[in-house]
């Protein structure tokens, strides 16, 4: 363990002062707002979810929502900065314990940021769909996902089954993702979803996007999405 008898202010790799604040404000801010408007949807209630976006890539550091909090009320101090390990290295509070999973996918997406949500409806899709996956095809509003052009598509997300151990859980999403290198996001069963982007901003469509097929889905089908 390196000495540290002087405490001298930390340097980032800009050689500015490293600070208890997140040292991304802004993106501390933007993953607030998504809380908050998450929240209101319903798609993250309960204290459930949790969102991440990438301060930078070498070394690798996200910006990411802390545990058990209220996402309609959340603040910005409720956003961490943590490493590559998943360690806290700016804010105080302890990371999502689903932490592991979001630097998963940023390393095997290249995503600027991770959200996941735990809807009602993919909560019920993500328990009815049998064979590893749900299959999503022919609506118009699929070509709000990234690189899709065209509603003649087929939005294939894998289910993973759900755990509690999220890091050792990392090997099995991170051979999923490269298996599955078309899709946009992947579900957990009954508990919800996982989507990202290339920004805030672009994770945040796909998962409006996201949701609204799966609202479609589930009230055509109804009933018999019950396994
Ligand atoms: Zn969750």
């Amino acid at each position: 363990m390196a000495c540290r008898k002087t405490r001298r202010p930390r340097r980032n790799r800009d050689g500015a002062k490293a600070s208890r604040n997140l040292s991304s404000p802004t993106l501390a801010k933007q993953v607030t707002e998504i809380g908050h408007q998450f929240y209101a949807r319903g798609w993250a209630l309960g204290t459930s979810g949790n969102f991440s976006a990438v301060v930078s890539r070498d070394p690798l550091r996200l910006a990411i929502t802390v545990s058990g909090v209220d996402k309609g009320l959340m603040t910005e101090h409720d956003v961490v900065g943590i490493d590559e390990r998943g360690a806290v290295v700016s804010g105080s509070g302890k990371p999502s314990a689903e932490a592991s999973l979001h630097l998963a996918i940023v390393r095997a997406r290249g995503a600027g940021a991770v959200l996941h949500t735990h809807s009602i409806w993919s909560t019920i899709l993500s328990d009815a769909a049998a064979d590893g996956g749900l299959a999503i095809e022919g609506y118009e509003m699929l070509k709000g996902l990234s690189g899709v052009h065209t509603h003649d598509h087929r939005e294939w997300l894998p289910i993973l089954d759900n755990t509690q151990d999220w890091a050792s859980a990392v090997p099995r999403v991170e051979s999923i993702l490269q298996e599955q290198p078309h899709a946009h996001g992947f579900l957990i069963r009954k508990h919800g979803l996982y989507t990202w982007g290339r920004d805030l901003g672009d994770a945040k469509r796909q998962v409006e996007i996201l949701e609204f097929l799966f609202e479609v889905m589930g009230r055509k089908r109804g009933m018999a999405w019950q396994p």
